[in-house]
């Protein structure tokens, strides 16, 4: 019988699962995809494809019953000790992981209103698991905990007190992704984990974060998942004048809006071609160009920025799609921040190395990367109540 923990994360039409066992490898992983009429599911084991027990994708619930039941016939005797799920609005409330009860339901529910595009669906996952598996533990972790001890000025913004009385606040997200590198950091490279690093995390989501021994003292994002760097396809840092010009000149209203910034916007509105990096590297259209120059750009800003908050820097690390595996996004950014000391080793870069600094370099650049999956297992694995490990 094999005890095993499950990690979700369910996005908008997705859900991501990955299944492990006694170590931190997984035993499977797998992506349901445009949940609905045309949904889709993949599973794989050890490198293979195994094939996949279709039923109902038009739900989470469904979603979720197609991944178990390949599972059970994959590993037969599977007993689930504990599920994990990304949540990506903890408020100001939750700190760490916490085990889901009828209170904490309510809170995470009371938050879908910060984060409406994505927490809905993350509680759907909940919700489906608990169906799933009743009395087995589900904990949450969030996105938003890893920053909740951003300093004060770095939690704010320059509104009336009662905005961030009623939490209009700089959450920071991607904590996860985050937390991992920190303890990555802290076990392969201890003295730089003791000292000012930056992480740029890089993928369609996109941003940076400032950790000072170990922990989150600012990131680029703030309020919401849109802040800071340009990505895939959202905008990043924006004038909020902006805004207010669509709404009263153009006569856009919040659903256009939010459209707009989440979904047409960042490295795809600019290209007008695609959201996606490697196929904008590949592009020889002058707007592909301008897109990478723009997103480059702003990733040199906010790394400044948060060296500036940190008083200085030891490190930087890349990680997410873009920063573990892009070497040409990795070199320009670094290519102008010799002034911080940065000088990329080129072919370390070429190569993917997890230190791709020169030797002679002040500053230590790194690509590590990130496993968001392992710390929801991890603490999902705290939580199995008879102790010991799955
Ligand atoms: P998500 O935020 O959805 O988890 P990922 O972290 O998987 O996204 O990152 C996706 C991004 O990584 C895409 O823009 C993709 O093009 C980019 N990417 C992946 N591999 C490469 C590569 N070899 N070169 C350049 N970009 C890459």
């Amino acid at each position: 019988m094999t005890r095993a923990v499950l990690t979700l994360n369910a996005g908008s039409s997705s859900l991501k699962v990955a299944l492990f066992g006694d170590s931190d490898a997984p035993l499977a992983t797998g992506h349901a995809d445009r949940i609905g009429p045309e949904g889709t599911l993949r599973l794989s084991a050890a490198g293979k494809a195994l094939p996949v027990a279709m039923g109902d994708l038009t739900s989470h619930a469904g979603a979720l019953d197609s991944v178990l039941a390949t599972f059970r016939e994959a590993f037969p005797g599977l007993d689930m000790a504990a599920i994990g799920h990304r949540v990506v609005h903890g408020g100001v409330t939750f700190t760490g992981p916490v085990v889901v009860d009828d209170a904490v339901l309510a809170e995470l529910d009371r938050l879908s209103p910060l984060a409406p595009l994505h927490q809905p669906h993350n509680l759907a996952g909940i919700h489906a698991a608990m169906q799933a598996f009743p009395g087995v533990p589900q904990v949450a972790c969030f996105d938003t905990a890893f920053h909740r001890a951003h300093p004060w000025v770095n939690d704010t913004f320059a509104l009336p007190r009662r905005f961030y009385d009623m939490g209009v606040r700089r959450y920071g997200f991607h904590g996860l992704s985050y937390d991992y590198i920190a303890g990555e950091l802290a076990r392969t490279a201890p003295h730089l984990a003791a000292g000012r690093v930056i992480v740029a995390h890089l993928g369609n989501g996109a941003s940076a974060c400032a950790m000072l021994g170990g922990r989150a003292v600012a990131s680029t994002m703030g309020f919401s998942a849109l802040d800071g760097l340009p990505m895939g396809t959202r905008s990043g840092q924006i004038d909020p004048g902006v805004l207010l010009y669509l709404m009263t000149e153009h006569g856009m209203d919040a659903a256009a809006i939010s459209d707009l910034l989440y979904k047409q916007s960042g490295l795809l509105g600019l290209s007008g071609l695609s959201n996606d990096m490697r196929t904008l590297e590949a592009s020889t259209a002058p707007e592909a160009a301008q897109a990478i120059d723009y997103f480059v750009f702003r990733i040199q800003r906010e790394i400044g920025g948060l060296a500036a908050a940190l008083g200085g820097i030891d490190a930087v690390v890349f990680c997410g799609g873009i920063g573990e595996n892009s070497r040409l996004i990795r070199a320009r950014v670094c290519e102008r921040l010799g002034w911080m000391g940065i000088e990329i080793d080129h072919a370390a870069n070429a190569a993917n190395a997890p230190v791709i600094s020169s030797a002679m370099a002040r500053t230590t650049v790194m690509v590590l990367p990130t496993n968001e999956e392992l710390v929801i297992a991890r603490a999902a694995r705290a939580a199995i109540p008879t102790g010991g490990q799955p």
